[in-house]
C-alpha cells in the first residue's frame, strides 16, 4: 500500500541506480561462488553461507531463512526502517529527487482520495500516539502512569521503545486539537479515538490508561490497547481495552510487538507467544526479543498463517494455571493444522512471564523454555489427564484428542500419533483403532482449509526428469521478462511441471499488469516476492536457485526465444514419443487379436503422431 505513494518509476529508477552489492556488502562480507556472490545471512545465525545476491538482478535471497528481496527490503529490514524511510534515503544519496504528494499518475481520483485518507487517518494515529508519549514522561499528568509502569518493573528505555504512552482520566482534549492535526471529528470516529455517547456528545475512548501503539510493518501505528491503572473505576470496568475494528486494524490478524520482534524472530527461527502486552515487554526488557502476543484474544487462523510464512517454529509460553492450560490447549488446536512445529512451555503456578523474571530472573524463563515439551505430547498428555479412569471415559477423551490430532497436515505423524495415543490412554492401538472407527485410517488424505497454502500440493507433481529444460525456460524469461505472457502461453500444454508452471503464469500476470512495458526490468523479481505463490517455501528456493545464477544465459531476447524453442521442442518430442509408444503397443495387441479395423485405425493414428513429431524437428 505504502508503495503507491512514490511513482513506480521513481522506485524503478532509484533501484537501476543503486548496486546491491554495495548496500549489502557494508553488512555482509560477500564472496564469489560460481555465478553468485555468497555470504553469511546477517538474519539468521549461521556458520556456512546460504545467503546469496545477485547483482544483474537486483535481489537477495537466503536458503537458510528465506529472508529476500530488493535493496529497499534489505535496508528496511537491517535497520528497521519503514519503506518511505529508506526511499527517501536512497534518494536523497543517489540525487533522485521525490516530488511531493507523489502519485502514481494512472491511479483515478477515487483511488487517490483512498489513499489520502489512509495517510491522513495514520498520520493522526501517529500525531496521538506521540502525544500520549509526552503525557506519560513530560506532563505531571503522567505522574501516575510512570509511577505504575516502575512498580512493573519497565524501565524508561524500552517503555519509550515500545512507544508506551498515557492518556489521563480526563483524556487529552483529542477533539480541541483535531484542527491543529489537520483531521475532522469524523476522521478520528474513524479511527476509533473518539467515540459518541448517548448525550451525542464525542468522548475519548482511552482515559486513565496506559497506551500501548499497535503498530504495523513499516512503524505505523494503527491502533491502541490501553491498561488501566489498578485501583481505579476503569479497571473495574475493563482491565485492557483495544481501538475497536477499523480498515487499518482487524484484532484477529494481528500480534502485538510483530514487526519490532520480525528480524530476531527471524534469526532465533523461532517465535514465542505470550499471552499479554506486558509480558511481550518485559521479555524485551530482558533480551527476549523474538516474543509476540495476540491482542487480547486468542490465538486465530489469521495469525497462524502469518506464522506459518515466516516459516519458524513456535513455542507457547503460558502461566501454568488451568488458565493457562486451556489457553495453550486452545493454540494448540488452532496450530495443528498449519504443520508448524511446536512447543508448549508451561511457568510455574502463579507466575506469568512479567512476574517470573521480575522475581527470578532471566535464568528462570530460559529454563522454562528449554523444557518445552512437543505440542503434540502436551495435547495428549492434557487431555487424557482431564479424562478420568473409566473405560468410557478414556474413549470420550481419546476421541477428543483425535479430533483435534487428526488435523496434521503429515500421514506419517499421524500413524505415529495413534500410538502415542494408546499409550496415553491406556489401550492398544487395535482398540484405538476401532474406537476410532474409519477416522483413524490415517492414509486418508488430510484437505487443509481453503485459504492455506493453495500449494501444498506441489511437491508431488515436481517433474524432476527435465530439470535442466525447466532452469533454461525460467532463466530465459527471467532474464527477458517481457516474453512472460507468450511463453506461459506455449508451455500450458507441454510442461508437465505444476510449480514450473505456476511460476510462468504469476510472472505472465505480472508482466500483463504493467501497462508500460517498457518499465519491465529486473524489477519484476521484487513483484515475485510479494506473490502468493512464493508463499510456498519449495518454490520459492526453486525459483531463487535460478535467479542467484548470474551469469547470462542469453546475449538477447531473439537467443533466448530460440533457446525456448528448442526446449519445448524436446519437451514436445518426448511426449509424442511416449504416446507412439502406448500405441505402438495397442497396435500390437490388436494384431493378435486378429482385430484388423481396429489396427488400420491405429496405424493411422500413429503416422499423424510421427508426422507431429517431424515438424517439430525439422
Ligand atoms: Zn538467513
Amino acid at each position: 500500500m505504502r508503495r503507491a505513494l512514490v511513482e513506480k518509476r521513481i522506485i524503478q529508477e532509484l533501484l537501476g541506480r543503486v548496486h546491491i552489492e554495495d548496500v549489502v556488502g557494508t553488512y555482509v562480507s560477500l564472496k564469489r561462488s560460481g555465478n553468485s556472490l555468497r555470504g553469511l545471512c546477517p538474519f539468521h545465525s549461521e556458520t556456512s553461507p546460504s545467503f546469496y545476491v545477485s547483482p544483474s538482478k537486483g535481489v537477495y535471497y537466503c536458503f537458510g531463512c528465506r529472508a529476500g528481496g530488493n535493496a529497499i527490503k534489505f535496508l528496511q529490514e537491517m535497520e528497521g526502517k519503514s519503506f518511505m524511510e529508506v526511499v527517501r534515503e536512497l534518494a536523497e544519496r543517489e540525487g533522485i529527487e521525490i516530488p511531493k504528494e507523489e502519485f502514481d499518475r494512472h491511479r483515478d481520483e477515487e483511488e487517490k482520495q483512498k489513499f489520502a485518507r489512509r495517510r491522513r487517518h495514520l498520520e493522526l494515529l501517529g500525531k496521538i500516539s506521540e502525544i500520549y508519549e509526552k503525557v506519560l514522561w513530560q506532563s505531571p499528568a503522567g505522574k501516575n502512569g510512570r509511577k505504575y509502569l516502575e512498580k512493573r518493573g519497565i524501565d524508561e528505555k524500552i517503555a519509550r521503545d515500545f512507544r508506551l504512552g498515557y492518556a489521563p482520566p480526563e483524556g487529552i482534549g483529542i477533539e480541541s486539537m483535531l484542527g491543529k492535526l489537520h483531521a475532522s471529528l469524523q476522521d478520528a470516529q474513524e479511527v476509533g479515538l473518539l467515540k459518541t455517547g448517548r448525550d451525542g456528545k464525542a468522548y475519548e475512548i482511552f482515559r486513565g490508561r496506559v497506551i500501548f501503539p499497535i503498530t504495523i510493518t513499516g512503524g505505523d501505528v494503527v491502533a491502541f490497547s490501553g491498561r488501566a491503572l489498578p485501583g481505579t473505576e476503569e479497571e473495574e470496568k475493563t482491565k485492557y481495552i483495544n481501538s475497536p475494528e477499523s480498515p487499518y486494524f482487524r484484532k484477529g490478524n494481528i500480534l502485538f510487538g510483530l514487526p519490532r520482534a520480525l528480524p530476531h524472530i527471524r534469526r532465533n527461527k523461532r517465535v514465542i507467544i505470550v499471552e499479554g502486552n506486558f509480558d511481550v515487554i518485559s521479555m524485551a526488557q530482558a533480551g527476549f526479543e523474538n516474543v509476540v502476543a495476540p491482542l487480547g484474544s486468542a490465538l486465530t487462523p489469521k495469525h497462524v498463517e502469518h506464522l506459518k510464512r515466516l516459516d519458524v517454529g513456535i513455542t507457547l509460553l503460558f502461566d501454568g494455571d488451568a488458565a493457562g492450560m486451556r489457553a495453550a490447549v486452545k493454540a494448540g488446536e488452532v496450530i495443528i493444522p498449519s504443520g508448524i512445529s511446536t512447543g508448549v512451555a508451561l511457568l510455574p503456578e502463579g507466575y506469568d512471564p512479567h512476574s517470573l523474571l521480575i522475581e527470578k530472573g532471566k535464568d528462570a524463563v530460559e529454563k522454562v523454555l528449554d523444557s518445552s515439551t512437543e505440542l503434540f505430547d502436551f495435547l495428549i498428555s492434557e487431555v487424557s489427564r482431564e479424562a478420568g479412569d473409566s473405560e468410557i471415559e478414556r474413549v470420550k477423551g481419546l476421541r477428543k484428542a483425535w479430533e483435534i490430532l487428526k488435523q496434521t497436515p503429515d500421514d506419517l505423524v499421524r500413524v505415529e500419533l495413534l500410538k502415542k495415543m494408546a499409550q496415553a490412554f491406556k489401550l492398544n492401538e487395535r482398540e484405538v483403532r476401532k474406537h476410532l472407527g474409519r477416522q483413524s485410517d490415517a492414509t486418508q488424505s488430510y484437505q487443509p482449509p481453503n485459504d492455506f497454502d493453495d500449494y501444498k500440493n506441489a511437491k508431488q507433481t515436481r517433474d524432476v526428469s527435465f530439470k535442466r529444460e525447466y532452469e533454461i525456460l525460467l532463466q530465459a524469461v527471467m532474464e527477458y521478462p517481457s516474453i512472460a505472457p507468450q511463453v506461459f502461453k506455449l508451455c500450458k500444454d507441454v510442461v508437465e511441471d505444476f510449480s514450473v508452471l505456476k511460476v510462468l503464469r504469476v510472472l505472465a500476470d505480472t508482466i500483463e499488469q504493467e501497462t508500460d512495458k517498457q518499465k519491465i526490468g529486473t524489477f519484476i523479481l521484487e513483484e515475485f516476492f510479494e506473490r502468493e505463490v512464493f508463499e510456498n517455501n519449495e518454490i520459492r528456493d526453486y525459483v531463487m536457485s535460478i535467479a542467484m545464477n548470474d551469469a547470462k544465459l542469453f546475449e538477447s531476447e531473439d537467443s533466448a526465444k530460440k533457446g525456448i524453442i528448442d526446449v519445448l521442442g524436446k519437451l514436445k518430442k518426448e511426449k509424442l514419443d511416449r504416446e507412439i509408444e502406448i500405441i505402438n503397443k495397442k497396435a500390437k495387441e490388436a494384431r493378435g487379436k486378429g482385430n484388423f479395423d481396429e489396427y488400420q485405425k491405429i496405424l493411422i493414428e500413429k503416422q499423424n503422431l510421427c508426422k507431429q513429431a517431424k515438424k517439430i524437428i525439422f
